[in-house]
């Protein structure tokens, strides 16, 4: 199991990396989630994010076998990762931990062009190739790509709402003081 410096995340020649195409260069690390700016920039309370916080990131890179008549195989990538952040509930208005789960594949292609066209159709992602290709701000999109559009608890009540004022107060049985007293007495 390899890892980089962040600096290298930026940096990441794909090709090189697939051609290896050993299962045992799989990538797992623990980025901290303070790298991911424009995700902290959904966080309406920066506060609630822990200092020591990250995102658990694996990722594998490998060339398919050639289609027929191709010269080589795709280049593609699996990604997995998971964090989470504290958001506000829409419910409560209080904060929520919300899980950022991201289970995704990419594909290569050689141009810009060609992976916008393919991007319509295909299932996984489709990405032109670079020579420097930043991990780093793939995992960040993809991350935020898994934040929800509305974060709620599985369970609460909108703000304001007391549900023991909504029910009737309870009546005292007459009956049941006396018995109270007679107890006491
Ligand atoms: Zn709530």
């Amino acid at each position: 199991m390899m890892s980089l410096s962040i600096n290298e995340w930026q940096r990441v020649n794909l090709s090189r990396w697939a051609a290896r195409g050993v299962e045992g260069d799989a990538l797992s690390q623990a980025l901290p989630l303070k790298l991911f700016s424009r995700l902290l920039a959904d966080v309406p309370d920066s506060s609630l994010v822990a200092i020591d916080a990250a995102a658990n990131v694996s990722v594998r890179v490998f060339l398919t076998p050639p289609n027929p008549g191709e010269a080589k195989g795709a280049v593609w990538l699996a990604l997995t990762a998971h964090a989470e952040l504290p958001l506000t509930c829409q419910r409560c208005l209080k904060p929520v931990r919300v899980s950022l789960d991201v289970d995704q594949q990419v594909r290569f292609v050689e141009t810009e062009a060609q992976a916008e066209a393919e991007d319509e159709i295909a299932k996984e992602d489709v990405l032109a190739l670079t020579p420097e290709f930043d991990l780093l701000a793939l995992v960040e999109d993809e991350l935020i790509l898994a934040v929800p559009l509305v974060a709620l608890h599985g369970e609460c009540s909108p703000e304001g709402y007391d549900p023991a004022v909504e029910e009737p107060p309870e009546k005292t049985n007459p009956f049941a003081v006396l018995a109270a007293l007679k107890k006491t007495s």
